[in-house]
């Protein structure tokens, strides 16, 4: 079974068609190796207005099969994720390389939070950012001596 059928059968499990606009924007989707932006989606898929690709992309989020990246400069892009639940990111801003991470290391912060605050807290997004081995190996290299 492929990516693109794996991912259409998660969709229908949950009650959601999948039209061939639909369909064509989660195989875009698939095909991206690196992180992308909804307007990245919406010029691969010519077929697909803006309200389904952001709908799907949306989707694709709460199933797991895309993770979301909020860059240093502000911009929100997405990649596909082998994660599956809630991770944080390393994002190289050399590059522009991002790593998923293995798990979330804050729970402790946010029980503490939540007993110190009174706050039923839902959420947090925590990514951190910096320069990869290469990217350091690389500026080592071409530093004067
Ligand atoms: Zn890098
Ligand atoms: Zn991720
Ligand atoms: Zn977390």
């Amino acid at each position: 079974m492929s990516d693109l059928e794996a991912v259409s059968l998660k969709l229908e499990a949950r009650g959601y068609r999948v039209t061939p606009p639909r369909r064509a924007v989660i195989a875009a989707v698939l095909q991206q190796d690196a992180h992308f932006t909804a307007d990245d989606l919406l010029h691969r898929c010519r077929g697909a207005g803006r309200a389904t690709v952001f709908r799907t992309i949306r989707l694709l989020t709460e199933l797991g099969v895309v993770c979301r990246v909020l860059l240093e400069d502000g911009s929100l892009h997405y990649r596909v994720s082998e994660r599956g639940r809630h991770h944080h990111h390393l994002v190289c801003t050399g590059c522009g390389k991002v790593q998923d991470l293995d798990e979330c290391s804050v729970t402790d912060l946010v029980r503490e939070l939540s007993r110190s605050s009174g706050y039923e807290i839902d959420g947090h997004w925590l990514e951190f950012y910096g320069h990869c081995a290469g990217c350091r190996t690389e500026a080592t290299v071409g530093a004067p001596a």
